[in-house]
């Protein structure tokens, strides 16, 4: 190992994975984030969508846990609910009530910053590491002779006025979906990578609540999922057990349907809902902050590997190059993944080497190309959805709703689906031979009894519920 400097702009989830991958290949890692890091698991400025629900999916639960050891250990301790979603949800889709039936998959529910400061807290333990609060990056330069190479990071720190600048092997852009990278690269003369923009206009609110000692005994869930249904039902509802007996209730609307920012506008949406239940279960907890909205949250992706220019020295992950609409939770799982992809690129080409950011952004683009998909292709089934739709598109969403619909009763499609949404398996495993051919087999077996016939789904969820 010769003697390098990595130099991470920005300390979450996607910094502190690639931080660590770095703290092996190099001699000193640096992360620099604008906010404070607080002690224990509170909120802060930089990362606002940490008042919204958070699904840690199995993937990444692995991936965290193979990057910081003692990260599930630590979780479980500190109150993190480890939960079969396929067991322990009611989870109402648009055809009813779904069958309760262990998965043997389990995930941790737990708020987000649970999740980042026990990363934090093992991360800060690496012993060539170092992270730098309230320092602001403000630019980056370039060496003065040779091919093209990012070399140094402008940053403004904390209680300084005059700006001052850090100099680095290996510059990492982990910012976030509001990444200033590519204006910085611009300033340079430098034009930044194309751009995939898909909005789907999908909107959150949520509001945190104590949640009661004691729940009616027939209550057998741990969360709640309720999905939309237009035109009736405009906004889904999750209810999402977190840390210290708390709940998060998130409701969230697509195509311009934002939910309520307001309080009283929010405790009535709840009645809207499709099923009584969350509205019913927040009735017996106390509200515990106000109501958090947030926006933005079109798929956004910077294609780096597209990127003509080669620019040697940096590299840009997580979210400020692929950020989702969270819907299917893949963004901090996927930011795990990127951090593997680097160790690979590193172990091959090492910190310094011309062709590391190229090689890199490919295998980075290839990691990334799977949730995008799934994300952007569940957008693009609603007709008010902005973006350029790939080719395909008509054909795979309705072969995509065939396959859910399938998976109703299909238990083996059903895990299958379970694993591509876990990030265990690709989604292009749904397209092989046997895979379709259940479908198909599904497909013709509602056909013949006019499934489309039967009756609404009960307005709570059945009680108590057969596990299948
Ligand atoms: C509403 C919502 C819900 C979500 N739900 C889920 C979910 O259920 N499951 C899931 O896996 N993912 C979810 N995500 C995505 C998830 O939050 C991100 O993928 C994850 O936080 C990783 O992002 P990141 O580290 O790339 O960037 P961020 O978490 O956005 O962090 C960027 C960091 O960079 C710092 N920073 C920014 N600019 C500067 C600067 N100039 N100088 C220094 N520091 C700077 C910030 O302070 C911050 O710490 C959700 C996102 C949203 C918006």
């Amino acid at each position: 190992m010769s003697h390098t400097h990595a130099v991470v702009i920005g300390g979450s989830m996607a910094g502190l994975c690639t931080a660590r991958i770095l703290s092996s290949h190099c001699d000193r890692v640096t992360v620099l984030d604008r906010d404070t890091c607080p002690a224990g698991a509170r909120e802060r400025a930089g990362v606002p969508q940490s008042r919204h629900v958070h699904a840690l999916l199995v993937r990444g639960r692995r991936e965290l846990n193979r990057l910081f050891p003692g990260f599930d250990t630590l979780m479980l301790e500190r109150g993190a609910h480890e939960i079969d979603f396929g067991n322990d949800f009611a989870i109402l889709r648009d055809w009813g009530w779904e069958r309760r039936r262990p998965t043997g998959m389990l995930t941790l529910f737990a708020s987000r910053n649970l999740i980042e400061s026990t990363v934090r807290e093992l991360f800060g333990k690496l012993p060539n590491v170092e992270i730098r609060e309230q320092t602001r990056v403000t630019g980056l330069s370039m060496a003065a002779t040779g091919p093209p190479r990012i070399n140094t990071v402008h940053l403004v720190p904390r209680d300084a006025d005059e700006p001052t600048s850090i100099r680095a092997d290996l510059v990492v852009d982990a910012s976030g979906r509001a990444s200033k990278a590519p204006n910085w690269l611009q300033e340079l003369g430098i034009p930044p990578p194309p751009e995939t923009i898909v909005d789907a206009h999908t909107g959150y609110s949520s509001r945190w609540y104590q949640a009661p000692d004691h729940l009616p005994k027939d209550w057998w869930w741990k969360g709640v999922w309720l999905d939309l249904k237009l035109p009736e039902h405009p906004l889904a509802g999750v209810l999402f057990p977190v840390e210290r007996n708390r709940w998060i209730v998130t409701l969230a609307g697509v195509s311009k349907h934002y939910p309520p920012k307001d309080e009283k506008e929010f405790t009535a949406a709840l009645s809207q809902l499709r099923s009584p239940v969350v509205a019913d279960a927040v009735r017996l907890a106390e509200p515990i902050s106000s109501v958090y909205a947030y926006r933005k949250m079109a798929n956004r992706f910077r294609r780096y590997e597209k990127w003509k220019t080669r620019v040697d020295g940096f590299i840009a992950v997580g979210d400020s190059t692929c950020a989702f609409n969270p819907v299917y939770g893949q963004g901090m799982t996927t930011g795990t993944l990127s951090a593997g992809a680097l160790d690979e690129c590193l172990t091959k080409y090492g910190p310094t080497h011309p062709d590391l950011s190229r090689h890199f952004f490919k295998a980075q683009a290839g990691v990334q190309a799977a949730p995008w998909g799934l994300a952007t292709g569940a957008d693009f089934s609603l007709p008010t959805t902005e973006g350029e739709r790939p080719k395909g598109a008509r054909l795979v969403g309705p072969y995509m709703n065939a396959l859910f619909m399938a998976a109703i009763e299909d238990m083996t499609l059903r895990r299958h689906v379970g694993e591509v949404l876990q990030m265990l398996k690709p989604p292009s495993s749904f397209f092989t031979p046997a895979v379709m051919g259940r479908v198909a087999k599904g497909t013709f077996r509602r056909w013949r009894r006019h499934q489309s016939e039967q009756p609404a789904p009960p307005a709570m969820p059945p009680t108590p519920m057969p596990v299948v």
